[in-house]
């Protein structure tokens, strides 16, 4: 190796990052504006971008559930900022994808991050195709990882982060802040969102995303929520959408158990996949016409994950 060439490595190095770092920054979506609202006691629901994050003031410091996009972390720091003047001290990650981790990466040098071991497997398996809204985004891997339960204690108040088994992904915690009776359900539960004029109902549960990528599954999401449901509580964050009820979790569970004995029997008599991509953009809302069947799209992840649910369903 010529002295040229060992001088120009490191050249050539900082070309190549630089380069990935200008299409990352060039793809990125401008962080939208951050709103809090308080949910109960000393708890409250960050939300605007990405997905809910709740946000929990303890005389010792502050635990957060979730930290969206990348893009969102300086509007966040500044949401805790504007209730309490502690610091933040912990991060529970209710599962990988990136508009509830996206801010692991900045929020490793300051708090202590905590998700279950499967969503941080998952991070570290990086599966291409990639079903996440920002390819490229820095990922940044927790540090505490649990497998069925862990709790924070802090200021005298418990944080509980229980698994019950797979749906969205393989790696969904549930969330419990036990003296106040509510639950952060990552996107295992999704609050209906107001709907359109003249858009036609759902029913409850048509909006779920199956990452069959990443350890989701269909078939076991109902036996998950009822383990979310096994818990005393009243008030829930959902993963994304309005504050919600228990009421509305049990409902949402109904709707999955119904979709669930309905796709099934399709596919398990012979239905073609073009008929069931029909009932499912008909009934379900699921957007499929449009869509291509590569790369990951938004709005299109579940229809373009749509074989592997068909094998899940074929079981
Ligand atoms: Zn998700």
């Amino acid at each position: 190796m010529t002295r040229l060439t060992t001088l120009l490595r490191p050249i050539v190095l900082v070309a190549i990052v630089s380069t990935s770092w200008i299409a990352y920054t060039q793809t990125q979506k401008p962080a939208r504006p951050l709103k809090i609202e308080k949910v109960k006691g000393d708890l409250y629901m960050v939300s605007g971008d990405g997905g809910n994050v709740a946000l929990y003031v303890t005389t010792e410091g502050v635990i957060l559930v979730d930290d969206m996009f990348y893009r969102n972390h300086d509007d966040i720091l500044a949401q805790v900022k504007a209730v309490t003047d502690k610091p933040l001290r912990y991060v529970i990650n209710t599962h990988q994808h990136d508009d509830h981790a996206g801010g692991d990466a900045l929020m490793l040098p300051i708090a202590e991050v905590i998700a279950h071991k499967n969503a941080r497997a998952n991070l570290v398996a990086h599966r291409t195709p990639y079903f996440e809204d920002t390819p490229g985004t820095p990922i940044g891997l927790p540090r505490i990882t649990f497998t069925d339960e862990t709790s924070v204690f802090l200021g005298g108040k418990e944080t509980r982060a229980h698994w019950f088994g797979r749906g969205h992904t393989s790696g969904d915690a549930i969330i419990y802040f036990p003296d106040l009776k509510v639950i952060h359900t990552g996107d295992l539960f999704l609050a209906q969102q107001p709907g359109r004029a003249g858009a036609p109902a759902r029913p409850p549960g048509s909006n779920l995303f199956v990452d069959s990528s990443q350890g989701g599954s269909l078939l076991d999401w109902t036996k998950t929520l009822e383990g979310a449901l096994s818990l005393d509580f009243d008030t829930v964050i959902p993963g994304h959408g309005p504050v919600s009820t228990k009421d509305d979790v049990r409902a949402f569970r109904a709707g999955v158990a119904a979709m669930q004995t309905r796709l099934r029997d399709l596919v398990r008599a012979g239905t073609s996949k073009e008929s069931l991509v029909k009932t499912i953009e008909a009934d379900y809302g699921w957007r499929a016409t449009g869509c291509p069947p590569a790369p990951p799209t938004g709005g299109c992840l579940q229809y373009q994950q749509f074989d592997a649910l068909i094998a899940e369903l074929k079981k």
